[in-house]
């Protein structure tokens, strides 16, 4: 049996400052909390179900086989019932019913917005609350996707950044949210494996057609839980399973330098920088990550990040808060800052989405086309992002979990970014960072 939150490990977060180590549950076997003892095959690779099949008796050839067309029922069909795996023999259905099972985040409200965006609240197995959301175009589908529940790191425009972080999600969570999205969506590929012999291969739909792309946009930090939003989005990527193409992953940071690299060489995905702001002064206070790896070194990171190009640019996020960082000065800086690095950047503007007790307003419409005009004037694009789903609090930064709440508008203390302070994510937060 496992018992919840077995196996944690302390993630220590690489570079000489940063002292953020947090719980990652199941880390050091990569299974996703359960109490009833059975293991959860969502999350896992088909080298790991192999092992795992193995360790319950099965001999390597077998296991190795099961594993195939278990991944395949698992992340191309969608399958949520071992029952319903029809090349796998029938006596051996209900000996994987008593080992495994196939997760799905559970869901306790789902939401629909007046503009069509769509909001899920999802519980982990072992309670804890966090948000996902579909965002429907014309022409795409985006999921936005949590890495975190909660976030360590208390931007002062961000709603989730007023929450602590309890925990990492796992792959399987992470993953996981896809899945359920797929899901709702009705978008697995109808029909049965052996479609051949039974039924109609008209009805047999290789992809879906609504969810299209997907933003690492959620809760957290991306960053700050490498090794599973990694492990999850290659499962997403894999051309057996999801296959969704990395050109249509995108993955938010709000600029923990020493993990950018790492990020583009082994998940290759687009990277999205929260920039917000332009001097010390002002990033200092909106994104306090930028005490510690401030803009220049950001910036360095960006044009060193592996696959970035003329054709895949970086796209630096920029949220608009009225006289804070609005400035047609501020703009100008922007454009400079992006020229001295020669990065191939877009700028994406997002007109601040307001929660309650946020200490900011959002710019005007004026103001911000203005800033917009000027960066776009410079030859580099910068598209305001329409707010999607305000009626809900689905738009960016809005997502926080009632459970999590604290009183209106008060925030907690900033958890730990400074040197040498230790975090144990189960913990209340405890070290304040605006002495
Ligand atoms: N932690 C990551 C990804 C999640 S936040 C990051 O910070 O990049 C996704 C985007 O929403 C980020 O650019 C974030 O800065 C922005 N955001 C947060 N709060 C916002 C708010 N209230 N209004 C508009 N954008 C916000
Ligand atoms: Fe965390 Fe991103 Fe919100 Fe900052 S903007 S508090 S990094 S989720």
């Amino acid at each position: 049996m496992l018992p919840i939150m077995a196996d944690t490990a302390l993630m220590p977060i690489p570079g000489a400052l940063d002292p953020v180590p947090v719980d990652r549950p199941g880390a050091a076997n990569g299974i996703t909390p359960r109490t009833d003892g059975r293991i959860d095959l969502i999350g896992l690779t088909r080298q790991r179900i192999a092992g795992l099949f193995a360790e319950a008796g099965l001999d390597p050839r077998q296991s190795k086989l099961r594993a195939k067309q278990m991944f395949h029922w698992l992340y191309h069909r969608g399958v949520i019932d071992f029952a319903g795996m029809t090349d796998i023999a029938k006596p051996m259905r209900p000996w994987l019913g008593e080992r495994f099972v196939i997760g799905r985040p559970e869901v306790v409200e789902a939401q629909h917005s007046a503009d069509g965006t769509r909001k899920w609240l999802l519980r982990t197995a072992d309670g804890h609350d966090y948000e996902m959301v579909f965002i429907p175009d014309a022409d795409r589908g985006t999921l936005c996707v949590s890495s975190q529940v909660g976030c360590t790191l208390n931007c002062r425009f961000c709603h989730t950044g007023t929450m602590r972080l309890v925990r990492n999600l796992t792959a399987g969570e992470i993953v996981g949210q896809v899945m359920l999205a797929r899901d709702a969506l009705g978008e697995w590929p109808k029909g049965r494996m052996d479609v051949a012999e039974e039924e109609d291969a008209a009805e047999y739909r290789a992809d879906g057609r609504l969810l299209t792309n997907i933003v690492m946009m959620g809760m957290g930090e991306p960053l700050y839980n490498f090794d599973n939003v990694r492990d999850a989005l290659l499962l997403v990527m894999d051309g057996d399973g999801l296959a969704l193409s990395k050109r249509r992953i995108t993955l938010s940071t709000s600029g923990v330098v020493p993990m950018m690299a790492r990020c583009g060489e082994e998940i290759g995905v687009n990277l999205a920088v929260s920039l917000h702001a332009v001097t010390k002064e002002v990033r200092d206070e909106i994104v306090p990550l930028n005490r510690k790896y401030g803009i220049e070194q950001l910036l360095e990171a960006c044009a060193a990040y592996p696959g970035a190009s003329n054709a895949r640019r970086i796209t630096f996020e920029y949220v608009m808060l009225k006289d804070r960082n609005d400035s047609d000065a501020d703009a100008r800086e922007l454009v400079r800052l992006l020229r001295a690095h020669g990065l191939p950047a877009k700028v994406n503007l997002i007109p601040f989405n307001p929660w309650p007790g946020a200490p900011y307003e959002c710019s005007s419409p004026e103001r911000v086309r203005r800033f917009s005009d000027i960066v776009f004037e410079a030859g580099i694009s910068a598209p305001v992002r329409t707010p999607r789903g305000r009626d809900i609090d689905a738009a960016c930064g809005q997502l926080r979990t009632a459970a999590q709440r604290s009183p209106a508008g008060q925030r907690p203390q900033a958890q730990a970014i400074e040197a040498g302070t230790t975090v144990s994510a189960v913990q209340p937060a405890k070290t304040p960072l605006r002495a």
